[in-house]
């Protein structure tokens, strides 16, 4: 069989998105499962709105989710203008396009900026139909396609005709993209048959839908893969899950890297319905990914996202962390809501709640002295763990009640009246700050009674 060829030509028009990524993802599986070659090259053919920022980001997008490309040479469509024109030349040779006046067969109107006289292709009315991979036979009746216009004049061919040309040119076996291009498909076979080219085989992917069936926007969650970058995902977690959206892995598998969906792709497995983009199942997605990663990676990212840095308590925190985040951005916003800073510095006490519901000053006060003692018998050596530190408390916790003895631990040693257990807070900030913090307790409720 011959060589896969496949294609991932985005128009530079905006920011890289879901949708586009997701595309180009598709593209990829498939022509690595076939051991092809997939293009990238930019459809820039409408010149006022393609910007080379927009390139750059659909680029930094790619590798930055690592979908492997081969990039076209020439790589824009602005750059194969005269190859256009030759072909377009070859249709009106052939009698398959003739140039006419715009207004031809329009509304009536004129415009007064065409320099020249329209393209439009000699609709032979005929019905076409192709072999969707996904969607099985689709058909069209071209005839209310009337004679369509290919170029603005004779030298400046528009985007179904650049389509055509290039997929020939470079040889392009299948073309897989978007729902949103079906009806362009019967116009580019229309061409494409006239110009004696071999049919491409078609699949065209379900549409990226919101979980309320309206078209995917900011209120859903970021857009551009950009953003999904700055909030801190995984690149390896967006990939998985933009892969989950239309196709579903035969061995019903959802967390897999990438190696692993090429082997189970199949264009046949993708669904003809919309796909439901769900922020929240990426943000589980993201979870596990993160669940797996080695203490290192979190350490490095804690490192660099507490400005406080510490490189000692940093890879105290990384358990901690690790237990409470789905996206690196939430370790950001949980410093931002000052729950890290007992790590770094003693809390300031609002002394009224050191004893907890249900307490008093004394008898908090009482409780702490005896933690103090039960602590400093702790082995005066190495990392305290927090494992260590409960057996050494539990007992007398567990004797004169859980909540009247915990509570006065933890607010003394964070200032908050929600944090991690004190046993965890304990272990991560160390024996002299345990020992300071329930003193400094213990004297405020001294003072205050
Ligand atoms: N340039 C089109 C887009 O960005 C893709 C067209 C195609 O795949 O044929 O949606």
């Amino acid at each position: 069989m011959a060589k896969v060829i496949t294609r991932f030509p985005p128009s530079p028009t905006g920011y890289f998105h879901i949708g586009s990524a997701r595309t180009a993802l598709f593209n990829y599986l498939f022509t690595a499962r076939e051991g092809g070659v997939m293009y990238l090259r930019f459809e820039d053919t409408d010149r006022e709105r393609c910007k080379k920022e927009f390139e750059e980001d659909i680029i930094a997008g790619l590798d930055w989710l690592k979908i492997p490309y081969t990039s076209a040479v020439p790589l824009r469509q602005s750059e194969r203008l005269s190859t256009y024109r030759e072909y377009l030349r070859a249709l009106i040779e052939k009698g398959a396009a003739y140039e006419a006046e715009e207004a031809e067969g329009g509304n009536g109107s004129t415009s007064l900026t065409t320099k020249g006289r329209v393209v439009r292709f000699k609709n032979p009315n005929t019905r076409i139909t192709f072999n969707d991979l996904i969607r099985g036979d689709v058909s069209f009746d071209t005839t209310e396609l009337k004679d369509f216009v290919i170029a603005r004049n004779v030298d400046d061919p528009l985007y179904h005709m650049a389509v055509v040309a290039d997929d020939h040119d470079m040889g392009v076996t299948h073309v897989i993209r978007g729902e949103d291009h079906i009806s362009n498909t019967p116009r580019q076979i229309l061409i494409l048959e006239a110009l004696g080219f071999e049919r491409p085989v078609y699949a065209h992917i379900p549409l990226i839908h919101a979980p309320d069936r309206s078209k995917l926007s900011k209120r859903h969650g970021a857009v551009s893969i950009n953003e999904y970058r700055s909030d801190g995902y995984l690149p390896e977690a967006l990939v998985n899950y933009l892969a989950l959206l239309g196709w579903t892995p035969p061995s019903g598998r959802e967390k897999m890297p990438l190696a692993d969906m090429v082997a189970e792709f199949d264009l046949k497995d993708v669904h003809a319905g919309g796909a439901i983009f769900d922020i929240e199942k990426l943000r589980w997605l993201n979870r596990q990914y993160i669940l797996e990663m080695p203490d290192e990676r979190i350490q490095a990212e804690i490192e660099l996202r507490i400005p406080e840095k510490n490189s000692g308590i940093a890879a105290k925190l990384v358990s901690l962390v690790r237990e409470r985040i789905h996206l690196w951005g939430d370790i950001d916003a949980m410093a931002k809501g000052g729950e890290f800073d007992y790590f770094f510095s003693d809390p300031a006490l609002d002394i009224s709640k050191v004893p907890g519901k249900g307490s008093d000053a004394a008898t908090a006060r009482r409780h702490l002295a005896r933690l103090r003692e039960l602590l400093s018998a702790l082995p005066s050596l190495g990392n305290l763990e927090p494992e260590q530190i409960k057996k050494a408390i539990w007992d007398y916790a567990e004797a004169e009640g859980r909540g009247n003895v915990l509570w006065p631990l933890r607010y003394a040693l964070t200032g908050k009246e929600r944090s991690p257990d004190p046993f965890t807070v304990a272990a991560i900030i160390g024996r002299d700050s345990i020992e300071r913090r329930i003193e400094t307790a213990i004297s405020a409720l001294e003072n205050r009674s």
